[in-house]
Formats: structure tokens, sequence, C-alpha cells
């Protein structure tokens, strides 16, 4: 069975206060064997989570770049995580796609570049409103998984998570019912299966994302290609958050 990965998505949120809050939370928590957390504070407090959060809940990015170093104003480089001991990132998240113009090979480009250099990836795919009302959903997330596959291996794909997140499920409180979700997840998987292989198909955790909250967690946990979520605004609340991390059944 898959390793069932919880991330917390704190986006542009959140203080050292937070850092405290949630780290004294999910650290003396036990969690269940066969749960992975992964906590993505903004950048600034990367080094202060990591080492705040306990050796078994993992530190993530919200991006990083495509190139080494270099004259980049603004950027994050893979090197730098390392050295900050941080070994997650989230790569392709809608805002990034819409708010900061990244395309589908601007993505697969980052995405391979944190693989090759040793960074897990949160990848995340979806479509928005008027693709799934035209039909047009897989057409869209395959197009977003190609991006991605098109610079990978095989064997990389077991540092890849793939997160599913639905544009119009994020941030406004309208959660995909489990079974629009579980189609979707189980499309993804059957599309890794032919285009990567069965076995990346089988073994690739599917995260759902997009208005996952304390409440209804535990009925999309119970699907069987959901494997985990990504929480944005719940992740910011201790409580809620680790209710999250324990939906699974
Ligand atoms: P919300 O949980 O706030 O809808 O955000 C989801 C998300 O975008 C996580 O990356």
């Amino acid at each position: 069975p898959r390793t069932q990965l919880i991330g917390g998505n704190w986006k542009m949120n959140g203080d050292r206060n937070l850092v405290d809050v949630i780290s004294a939370t999910l650290n003396g928590a036990s969690l269940a064997s066969g749960v992975e957390v992964v906590v993505a504070p903004p950048a600034p407090y990367l080094a202060l989570a990591r080492s705040k959060f306990a050796g078994h809940i993992g530190v993530a990015a919200q991006n990083a770049s495509s190139e080494k170093s270099g004259a980049f104003t603004g950027e994050i480089s893979v090197d730098m995580l390392k050295d900050l001991s941080i070994n997650w990132v989230i790569l392709g998240h809608s805002e990034r796609r819409e708010l900061f113009g990244e395309s589908d090979d601007t993505i697969g480009r980052k995405v391979v570049f944190a693989v090759k250099n040793g960074i897990k990836v949160i990848a995340c795919v979806g479509e928005k409103l008027e693709h799934r009302e035209a039909g047009k959903t897989t057409e869209v997330v395959f197009r977003q998984l190609e991006g991605i596959r098109a610079h990978l291996t095989p064997e990389d794909w077991a540092h890849i998570v793939v997160a599913y997140e639905p544009v119009w499920a994020i941030g406004t409180g309208k959660v995909a019912t489990p079974q629009q979700a579980q189609e979707v997840h189980e499309q993804i998987r059957s599309w890794l299966a032919s285009h990567v292989s069965p076995a990346v198909a089988e073994a690739t955790r599917i995260i759902y994302g997009g208005s996952v909250n304390a409440k209804n967690s535990s009925t999309l946990q119970s699907e069987k290609d959901i494997d985990g979520f990504l929480v944005g605004g719940a992740s910011l609340k201790a409580d809620d958050f680790l209710t999250i991390c324990h939906s699974k059944i």
C-alpha cells in the first residue's frame, strides 16, 4: 500500500508564531505509521521550520528555480533548499501557473531540476471550472502531466507526488465530491500506467487538494486512489490540520 501524504501549503500566510504553534502540535502527535506529513511555510521561515519541526515531518518550499544559481532576483535555488535540509518542494501550483505565468514547460523544467538534484516534488495539476464544464478536465490534466513527464525518466517518479487540485475547489469552500476526486485520480493513475509504466502508476501517490478540511477529509480518504491531501487554509489551524493528518481509515 502507498504511504499517505498530507501536505500543508501555507501559501503567503503565517509567521514565526505559526511555525511554533503548528510544530508544537505535530511534533507531539502520534501519527499513524503509513502517514507522511509535509509542511510548506513561506520561504523566509523554511530554516526556522526545519529547526522546529521534528525530523520525521517534512518541510517543503513552495517554489524553486530551474536554474542552478545566478542573476535571478527573487528566486530560490534547489542548492539553497538542500543547504537548509529542505528536501521537498511544491511545484506547478495553480497560483504559480495563473498569477505568475508559469507554463507547463517552465514547471516541467523546475520539476526535473529539483528531482535530479535530490529534492522531492509535489507536482500540482488541475482544471478550471470552465474546463470541467466544457468536458475538458482530463485533456487539461493530461496536458499538465505531459509537461512534467516529458522531462523525466521512469525512475524519477519515485521522487514525485502528484497533487490533483481542481482550481474551482481551491479556497472556495467547494470541495470536490469523493466521487469527482476519485474519478480524476483514477484517470491520472491510468495515464501514468500507459505513459510511464504500470509499476509507477501503482507506486505514485496522488493526493487531492481544494477546500479539504477537518470535516470532509475522512470520506475523501476512503476513496481508493486518493493517497492523501494538499491542504491550504485548514493547514494554518493546528487542530484542523492534525485532524486531517489522522483521517486515514
Ligand atoms: P485550500 O485548502 O485553501 O482550498 O487550498 C488548497 C490548495 O491550493 C493547496 O495547495
